[in-house]
């Protein structure tokens, strides 16, 4: 009987197909940054635990970046043994090709003010940096006691702006991702693998 990693992976190349394209999986590829449905899952636990015993005591606000970062944020948020809230920031990144310019556009702000508060800011992916730097900078203009930054995966070949990320679940080389919330033009969110998609010439990157 065929396992849920393959019947995803099976349903998944279909869609992908349909759009001239190819995802590629964990599964025989032995490359390390593909993860599994649960690798990524399990390193959010893992560093849910980490955070859950730096921020010993304190109360813990946490900024989900939307919308690539909302399934890493559900699997951390249910590893932390705090006195945790949630609010949400959605930006959009202008590019250039395919790097972002740095300039950054609110298109939903947060709900609650960050004044005095631990707090700490959930990406999904860091690559040239322009992003969360920007953020970071809003975000800590607004007086919360503490600032830092977790993120899922980190490109740290493609920065060109230094951020200072404090938690980091992979390292991956410079190569498009999908999956596990993250996105190609609204597809591909829902895949339980972090994948790359691959077109007939070669890896996207
Ligand atoms: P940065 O400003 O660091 O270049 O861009 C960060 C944002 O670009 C991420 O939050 C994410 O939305 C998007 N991004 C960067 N690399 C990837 C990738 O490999 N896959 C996807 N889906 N989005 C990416």
């Amino acid at each position: 009987m065929p396992s849920v990693a393959d019947s995803f992976t099976a349903r998944a190349a279909k869609a992908a197909l349909d759009d001239g394209f190819v995802v590629v999986f964990a599964a025989g590829t032995g490359n390390p940054f593909f993860t599994t449905d649960t690798a990524a899952a399990l390193r959010a636990s893992e560093m849910g635990a980490e955070i859950g015993r730096d921020y010993q005591g304190r109360p813990l606000h946490l900024i989900c970046i939307l919308k690539g970062a909302c399934i890493f944020l559900s699997d951390l948020l249910r590893a932390l043994d705090l006195d945790v809230s949630v609010d949400f920031i959605a930006v959009s990144s202008y590019k250039k090709g395919s790097n972002s310019t740095g300039e950054v556009q609110i298109t939903k702000d947060l709900d609650q003010p960050l004044e005095g508060r631990d707090v700490l800011i959930v990406e999904d992916i860091v690559d040239t940096g322009l992003t969360l730097n920007y953020l970071f900078n809003l975000l800590a203009s607004r007086g919360p006691s503490s600032l830092a930054i977790v993120a899922l995966l980190d490109k740290p070949s493609r920065r060109i702006q230094p951020v200072a990320v404090r938690y980091i679940g992979f390292e991956i080389p410079n190569a498009f991702v999908v999956g596990y919330g993250l996105d190609y033009g609204e597809r591909y969110r829902h895949l339980p693998d972090v994948c790359v998609l691959e077109t007939p010439e070669g890896v996207l990157v």
